[in-house]
């Protein structure tokens, strides 16, 4: 466990004011202000200042912020955090291998103990990387036992968290109506406040009875948002959204991950309910659930956020979300000109605003957005600082949202406070169990290994190779 010490034996307890001083401030308020060597003030968990040369309290931590970037922290709105035991592990594949593995081989196989700790991982990875909140889209939860371990683990790290609960064993409409899961609820969730939300994670088949209007009920009573696998090629289509659509069950808390592979009607169906869209624009890329849609959601005003699914082919940080999603949409406006001919001289989409999906967009997305998203005085202090003196990527600062978009990494991230409570500094975490983090993976690694056997994990891991068409040469080689 690290100890509250910093490098020069500065006391980084917790609930101690904070000030980063003389940063440049990306704060994505109402008008996205960047502030010029400035000062971020946290008192009791919220912001209270931002300006330049700020009186700080007695005691306040001073941050040194020169030479960085102070912004909000990033949100992910749909991460399975439970996976992330599995990390890497089907980096070769599409989603037809993805829902072999898991839904015939493999996701039954989880106990509780493997669920803590793809999620203990998951929880920590985030945190390095910034992202402040995250949604743990937890469709592995077989049982309340696996739930309690999830939340046992989240409740381990000093994140901010939403747990989308999900069954994918059993339909939604039996799960969310068992007695045991409204007990779970009442025991883990309910008033739990800001750092452990709670959204409900129901997959609509597009059967006409639409059987899955049991669990949205279940979602309305308890006054929870529905977060929804839609537009996945193959899987769920323009007849869920239709379905949710005319039988109500679309409302502005409701987020549509993915949302690839659909009519123009299904868009103006999302964009009539005001629920946003959680753009996994990694996952769509190999896996396959359509093209990264942002270029579509834009063309119909719905709110974008972003997301990275799940860590068995990609990493937590949304510094890769940000990255792909702004070359497949602007890779996107290039092919679609090119099919009449024309040229692009100017860009559609701007780093500004793929800023603003991974931090105020998910903020917005979870309803959160008078909270946190964005560095405002009297909003919770969830704070970014990108710094890196031993790195060259930090210099020249000269366009920040392309900085961060398209120059920084994780290797950036110095400081991260999460709720006013620094969890990161100097670039090392606090309080975090890294040892105990190995080796519960360790032991999930060699029980899903030993279950399925060592010739069905090998092969898991390296689908075959399709046999590749190579085109006849008119040509021959002369020296
Ligand atoms: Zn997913």
């Amino acid at each position: 466990m690290n100890r509250r010490v910093s490098t020069q034996g500065e006391s980084l307890e917790k609930g101690r004011p904070l000030i980063f001083r003389n940063g440049l401030v990306l704060t994505m308020d109402g008008s996205h202000r960047v502030l010029n060597d400035s000062d971020v003030l946290v008192v009791d968990g919220v912001i209270t200042g931002i300006g330049t040369k700020l009186p700080a309290p007695d005691g306040a931590l001073e941050i040194d912020a020169r030479g960085g970037i102070v912004m909000p922290g990033m949100i992910d709105t749909h991460r399975h955090m439970w996976q992330t035991a599995m990390r890497a592990y089907g980096a070769d594949w599409t989603l037809s291998q993805y829902f072999v593995w898991y839904y015939l081989q493999h996701g039954n196989k989880f106990r509780p103990e493997d669920i803590y700790a793809g999620n203990l991982m998951s929880a920590i990875e985030a945190i390095d990387a910034g992202v402040t909140t995250s949604v743990d889209w937890s469709h592995g939860l077989q049982t309340t036992d696996h739930a309690d371990a999830a939340v046992d683990a989240l409740e381990a790290v000093d994140g901010r968290f939403v747990l989308a609960y999900g069954n994918l064993q059993r339909a939604p409409w039996e799960w969310s109506a068992s007695p045991e899961f409204l007990d779970f609820y009442r025991r883990r969730i309910d008033g739990k406040g800001d750092m452990l939300g709670f959204q409900l994670a129901i997959d609509v088949a597009g059967e006409p009875e639409f059987p899955e209007r049991t669990a949205f009920d279940v979602a309305r009573d308890l006054g929870v948002a529905v977060t929804t696998h839609a537009g996945v090629r193959g899987a769920t289509g323009d007849e869920s959204i239709r379905l949710m659509h005319e039988n109500g069950c679309m409302s502005e808390s409701t987020v549509f991950v993915h949302a690839a592979t659909l009519s123009d009607d299904s868009y103006h169906r999302i964009a009539a309910s005001g629920g946003s869209a959680s753009v996994s624009t990694e996952s769509e890329q190999s896996a396959g659930q359509g093209y990264p849609s942002t270029w579509k959601l834009r063309q119909f005003d719905i709110p974008i956020c972003l997301s990275q699914d799940t860590s068995v082919w990609w990493s937590a940080d949304l510094f890769s979300a940000m990255r792909t999603t702004i070359g497949a949409d602007r890779s996107r406006q290039h092919y679609e000109a090119h099919q009449l001919d024309e040229t692009v001289t100017h860009l559609d989409l701007r780093c500004e605003e793929v800023v603003h999906w991974a931090t105020r967009g998910g903020a917005a997305a979870l309803g959160l957005d008078t909270k946190v998203g964005s560095l405002e005085i009297g909003k919770r202090a969830d704070v970014v600082l990108l710094k890196n003196e031993n790195s060259p990527v930090m210099f020249p600062l000269l366009n920040p949202y392309g900085h961060v978009v398209l120059q920084a990494q994780r290797s950036e991230v110095d400081t991260v406070v999460i709720d006013g409570n620094l969890v990161k500094f100097e670039h090392r975490l606090l309080d975090v169990d890294m040892d105990k983090a190995r080796s519960v993976a360790e032991a999930t690694v060699s029980h899903l290994e030993s279950e399925l056997g060592t010739d069905a994990w090998v092969e898991g891991m390296n689908p075959e190779v399709p046999e590749r068409q190579k085109r006849e040469n008119p040509y021959t080689w002369a020296k």
